[in-house]
């Protein structure tokens, strides 16, 4: 997201978070945001959702949803959707929330191969997840493209290759075939 960018639509999500559509010269984003205390925004917790990455989650609205129904029975649930580049949804058991945020592999001994989670991103409760379902129509019809048009990367042309998907960084962030 550029500073140049221009809030095009904004809508409450319940408490302290705000999706909003970004327009920029040339692109637009998805961003959901944590607000401060006082209403303004806050810059450092958020996730500002590239058309591609926008359009993965909307893909799989209805798995998380069957993820945060379970969660909500107390099941065991560990349920990750890869958004792209380092970018991931979770709903993870007994977290009550879905995680929308950066996640990196452990290095260690001990987590390598694994995946961590940053303080890079946001956590809805499960009301603010209820209400990004219900404001996603209205999200979407205030992109300036269908969001059915959008190309999510991995569909991508140069991806119909195996060597085009493991190159990419955006779908394979790890470099490792088997990963992501
Ligand atoms: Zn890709």
């Amino acid at each position: 997201m550029d500073i140049l960018d221009t809030e095009t639509y904004c809508e409450e999500l319940g408490d302290d978070k705000i999706i909003r559509v970004m327009k920029s010269v040339d692109s637009f984003s998805v961003d959901i945001r944590q607000l401060l205390p006082n209403g303004e925004i806050c810059l450092t917790k958020g996730q500002t959702l590239t058309p591609s990455r926008w359009r993965i989650l909307n893909d799989n609205i209805q798995e998380i949803d069957d993820a945060v129904k379970e969660l909500r029975e107390g099941k065991r649930v560990r349920k990750m959707i890869h958004l792209g580049g380092n970018v991931r949804l979770s709903v993870q058991s007994p977290y009550k929330c879905v995680n929308i945020r950066q996640f990196v592999y452990g290095e260690n001994a001990y987590n390598k191969g694994t995946l961590i989670a940053t303080s890079f991103g946001l956590s809805l409760k499960l009301a603010q997840w209820e209400g990004l379902k219900y404001h996603l129509a209205s999200v979407n019809a205030n992109l300036p493209v269908d969001v059915q048009s959008i190309v999510p990367c991995y569909m991508s042309p140069d991806h119909s290759n195996q060597m085009g998907f493991f190159e990419c960084r955006e779908c394979n962030p790890s470099g490792n075939l088997d990963s992501d």
